[in-house]
């Protein structure tokens, strides 16, 4: 390691600056939300079993809630387009924009060269954990999702039920696709309940047991229309370790709520982003 220079202390002591501030991204009107929930009936229920995936459909303009059912558990969650599957979740620039871990008021934004909120969460059981003293917090957008890929490189396994062998599957059956042209749609994920954070010495992420308890949830309305795909991670609340048989398994419900269309009449769905596209390009290559 080299030396550090003399005024090493005056750089570290240099503040940092937000790289996004949010001030001016567009916000969303809650309490119209919150009348349109207060109206909301079910219309459809799914379930992710223990170590399983479930898909369903959000029409836009109505919510969907993820509900901890049996005990605590984790889930892995990825949202298409519902008409255009190219536009999924982007657990990075969600990252960028609202910072580690989601909760109500935060927005799962799409994919470039879309880039517009997919879902807005509008109700969270578990807002009252805040950032505990490892620096953990619940519905992160750090970690990617567990998958057989990593589980090989560190253990040499095999193992088939891992959230991206999961959300794999389902996503498959839903498409009625092959798994090898369902699994590149499958992206970086929402994990739902889990409680994780980076370690203050070494920077490692890391995960503790989820704070969540039978009867939590997590509400989001649906700004386009979804296809959502939950997987109930093999890790279950993710206390020990994932990509194994080992830990205790739950399942998840996602339950679909419509509410009375008028309470929503002074709403739009949100449009791509305004982008011209041509980046610095030719203007020839302009569509
Ligand atoms: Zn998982």
């Amino acid at each position: 390691m080299r030396h550090a220079p003399e005024d090493a202390d005056a750089r570290r002591a240099i503040p940092p600056v937000i790289c996004y501030p949010v001030e001016t991204l567009p916000q969303p009107d809650l309490a119209l939300y919150q009348r349109a929930l207060a109206t909301a009936k079910p219309s459809a229920r799914v379930t992710a079993p223990p170590r399983d995936a479930a898909t369903f459909r959000v029409p836009a303009g109505s919510f969907f809630r993820i509900t901890c059912e049996g005990g605590p558990q984790v889930g892995d969650l990825n949202l298409w387009n519902a008409e255009d599957l190219s536009e999924r979740f982007y657990s990075g620039k969600t990252r960028a924009l609202h910072g580690t871990h989601v909760s109500t008021g935060d927005r799962l934004w799409s994919s470039f060269p879309h880039l517009r909120p997919m879902a807005t969460i509008v109700a969270d059981t578990l807002d009252w954990y805040g950032i505990d003293a490892f620096g953990g917090a619940v519905h992160d957008v750090i970690g990617t999702r567990c998958d057989p890929y990593t589980g090989h490189l560190l253990a040499g396994t095999q193992y088939h039920h891992c959230c991206h062998s999961n959300l794999t599957r389902a996503l498959a059956d839903a498409l009625n696709v092959p798994l090898h042209q369902a699994e590149p749609l499958v992206h970086d994920v929402l994990n739902v309940f889990m409680c994780t954070g980076f370690t203050r010495d070494t920077g490692q992420y890391f995960m503790k047991a989820s704070p969540v308890r039978p009867g939590d949830s997590l509400t989001f309305f649906a700004e386009i229309n979804l296809l959502g795909a939950l997987s109930a991670c093999p890790g279950g609340d993710c206390s020990a370790e994932h990509s194994s048989d080992t830990a205790h398994c739950h399942p998840l419900g996602i339950e679909v709520l419509t509410p009375d269309p008028e309470t929503l009449s002074s709403w739009q769905p949100p449009a791509r982003n305004a982008y011209d596209g041509t980046h610095g390009g030719p203007a020839s290559s302009c569509p």
